[in-house]
């Protein structure tokens, strides 16, 4: 027992053994006796010991035992190892201690589940925000995508191709070819291609006897519009003759399978 200085309470070293009944009989009836005189310190080390007690019940990682009180519970675990009669911290603390274990241990599962609505909370909340992130990089996508299909339509050097149908009733489709932005193709009022067969973009090389290169498929929406943008045309603007659209199998093919839907010349600025 360390009594080092008058101005140090002795007792309150043994409060946080003392809260978890690993004192022994003399020290427990020593302290017991000192907590009755009213001592305010040893009181509210003993709320705190309590709390800690809870804490490492609830095996929460933010209780950090003391030394003193590491000390106290090998030397428990000692004193259980020697005798078969030790008695559990059930017995050892007063009844009418139980009270204030019951209240504190409340405010830990309290604090417990604070901690774990506030977690549910972080993630919604981090749920959300990726949300809103993916959400304004998906708007700024569309943004640019919308900025770059205007200036395409808009700007006086790209070139225009109607391409109308080689089939009756079916509308003309129409072009705007940007020799840097790329190449938009629109139309309306589509019937659309047969189960699962698709529309394919097809540029027809000015060299004689070039085979036509396959550029996307595309399929109109359920209200027989399209919008189409090819942002890399797979040839320029002065080597194409023409385009044309045909029906293929889904996916594309590497060569056109059928006549051309629709077709049209480009004729070069
Ligand atoms: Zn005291």
């Amino acid at each position: 027992m360390s009594k080092e200085g008058a101005i140090r309470d002795p007792f309150r070293e043994l409060v946080e053994a003392y809260a978890l009944g690993s004192l022994d009989a003399e020290e427990r009836v020593r302290l017991e006796a000192h907590l009755a005189t009213g001592c305010v310190d040893c009181a509210k080390a003993l709320g705190e010991a309590l709390w800690l007690v809870s804490q490492l019940a609830c095996l929460a990682p933010a209780a950090q035992p003391s030394a003193m009180l590491r000390g106290r519970l090998l030397k428990t675990v000692r004193g259980q190892a020697q005798q078969s009669d030790v008695q559990t911290s059930a017995t050892t603390i007063p009844s009418w201690m139980w009270g204030a274990v019951a209240a504190v241990m409340l405010l830990a599962l309290y604090n417990f589940r604070e901690a774990r609505s506030l977690r549910v909370t972080i993630r919604q909340t981090q749920a959300a925000l990726n949300e809103q992130v993916a959400f304004q990089k998906k708007s700024a996508q569309e943004l640019a995508l919308a900025r770059r299909e205007a200036l395409i339509l808009t700007d006086p050097r790209s070139i225009k191709v109607v391409m109308p149908s080689t089939r009756t009733g079916l509308p003309d489709l129409h072009v705007s070819w940007h020799a840097t932005l790329g190449i938009l193709i629109s139309g309306e009022k589509l019937p659309p291609p047969s189960g699962t067969r698709t529309l394919q973009l097809w540029l027809i090389p000015k060299v004689v006897g070039a085979k036509p290169v396959p550029s996307l498929t595309f399929r109109p929406d359920s209200d027989g519009k399209f919008q189409l943008l090819v942002e890399n045309p797979p040839d320029a603007q002065l080597d194409t003759k023409a385009l044309a659209i045909t029906e293929e199998p889904e996916g594309g093919s590497p060569q056109p399978t059928t006549t051309p839907i629709w077709a049209g010349s480009v004729a070069g600025k």
